[in-house]
C-alpha cells in the first residue's frame, strides 16, 4: 500500500459516512471504519463489484467518469438485496493513475434533504424564539423604564413632607392657565395661603408637631378644591392654590370655605395671639392675562402684596387684588 492511500485511510476514517478509495478496475485500496461496518467482513482489495449488485456495464461506465472527476459526482448502486445506496465519487489526482474516493450515503437523499431541512428549521425555530425573548425582554425593560420615568416625574413634581405639588409644577401650571385664560378669555386666581404664627407653633409643640400640622392642613387644602384646581407648598408653611377659571366672587368663595375648614379643624394653636388653634392668612390674586408671555413672578409678588396686607391687618383673613398687568388694585379684605 502506498504512502498516498496510508493518509488517506488516516484521513477517511475520520468521517462519519462509509468512505472507500478505489482504482480504476474497482479494487478497494482503503476503507474507513464506518465503510467497514457498512459492507461487513473483511473488504479491503476485494473489487466493488463484488460488494454490490450493479450491472458491471453500468460500472465500467462510471469508474473512469468518477476517476476522472475534480469534483464530487453523483450516482447509484444497488445493493445485492437490491437496495439503492446513493453515492459521490471524485478523482484522488495526487497519485498517478488517480484513484477514486466513494462516498456512500446510508440514507437516501429526499431523507438526506429532510434531515437537512429540518435541522434548518429547528435552529431556524431556535433563532425565533431567541429573538422573541429578546424581545419580550426588551418590552419589559422599556416599561419597567417608564415606569421609572413616570415615578421620577412624579417625585421631581411633589413634594414630599405633605405629598402635594410642588413650586416647580405649580409654575408649570400657572403658564398653562396663563394660557388656556388668554385663549378663552377668562380669569383665573391664585392665592398663598401661609399658616399664622406658625414658627410660635413650631417652638411651642415641636418641629415634629409643626411637620404633622403642615401634613393636616396640606390634606385640608385639597379636600377643599376642585378637580380642575391645584394647590401646592411653595416653601416652608406657605402654600399656593391655582383656580382655573375663576371670577373674583368664586375665588373669594373658594378661599373663605378653605379658611373656615382650617379654622373648623380646631388643630389647638395655645401661643397664637390671634385665636387658640391654627390659622391661615391668604393673598388672592385675580389675573385676566393680557397677550405675552405669562409674568409668573409678578402674578406671585401680586398676591404676596395681598397677603403682607393680610398679615397685617390682624391675620386669619384674606385680601384680595386683581392684576391688571402692573397696576394692582387692592379690591377687598376679609376677616372670617
Ligand atoms: P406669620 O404669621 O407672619 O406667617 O408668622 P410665622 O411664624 O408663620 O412666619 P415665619 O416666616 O416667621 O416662620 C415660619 C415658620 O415655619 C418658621 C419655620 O420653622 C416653619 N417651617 C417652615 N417649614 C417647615 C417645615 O417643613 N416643618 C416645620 N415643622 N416647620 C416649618
Ligand atoms: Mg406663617
Ligand atoms: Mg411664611
Amino acid at each position: 500500500m502506498s504512502n498516498v492511500t496510508l493518509d488517506i485511510e488516516a484521513w477517511i476514517d475520520l468521517l462519519p459516512e462509509p468512505m472507500l478509495v478505489i482504482n480504476a478496475q474497482g479494487t478497494i485500496v482503503a476503507i474507513n471504519s464506518k465503510g467497514r461496518e457498512f459492507f461487513g467482513g473483511h473488504v479491503l482489495n476485494r473489487n466493488l463489484r463484488e460488494l454490490v449488485a450493479t450491472p458491471p456495464e453500468k460500472l465500467n461506465k462510471w469508474l473512469p467518469l468518477w476517476q476522472q472527476a475534480t469534483q464530487m459526482v453523483p450516482g447509484t448502486l444497488q445493493g445485492h438485496q437490491g437496495q439503492k445506496i446513493e453515492v459521490e465519487a471524485v478523482g484522488i489526482h495526487r497519485c498517478q493513475p488517480p484513484l477514486i474516493l466513494l462516498r456512500l450515503f446510508r440514507q437516501p437523499r429526499f431523507l438526506r434533504q429532510f434531515i437537512v431541512q429540518r435541522e434548518q428549521f429547528q435552529h431556524l425555530q431556535q433563532q425565533m424564539a431567541r429573538q422573541t425573548a429578546l424581545i419580550v425582554k426588551l418590552q419589559q425593560r422599556q416599561k419597567q423604564l417608564e415606569a421609572e420615568n413616570h415615578h421620577l416625574q412624579g417625585v421631581s413634581q411633589q413634594d414630599s413632607l405633605t405629598k402635594l405639588a410642588n413650586r416647580r409644577a405649580f409654575e408649570a401650571h400657572l403658564e398653562s392657565a396663563w394660557r388656556e385664560s388668554a385663549t378663552t378669555h377668562t380669569p383665573f386666581a391664585i392665592a398663598l395661603l401661609d399658616i399664622d404664627h406658625f414658627k410660635r407653633y413650631n417652638d411651642t409643640y415641636g418641629h415634629l408637631a409643626g411637620d404633622r400640622a403642615l401634613q393636616r392642613v396640606a390634606q385640608a387644602f385639597k379636600s377643599q378644591l376642585r378637580e380642575t384646581d391645584l394647590v401646592a407648598r411653595y416653601g416652608g408653611e406657605e402654600f399656593i392654590l391655582l383656580l382655573r377659571q375663576t371670577y373674583h366672587d368664586v375665588a373669594v368663595c373658594v378661599v373663605e370655605r378653605i379658611l373656615n375648614y382650617i379654622r373648623s379643624l380646631g388643630i389647638p394653636h395655645a401661643s397664637s395671639p390671634v385665636q387658640p388653634y391654627l390659622t391661615v392668612s391668604a393673598g388672592i390674586c385675580i389675573v385676566t392675562p393680557t397677550l405675552g408671555d405669562c409674568p409668573m413672578a409678578e402674578l406671585v409678588a401680586t398676591a404676596d402684596a395681598a397677603l403682607y396686607e393680610a398679615k397685617r391687618s390682624g391675620r386669619n383673613r384674606y385680601v384680595l387684588q386683581t392684576y391688571t398687568g402692573g397696576s394692582e388694585l387692592v379690591l377687598a379684605g376679609q376677616e372670617i
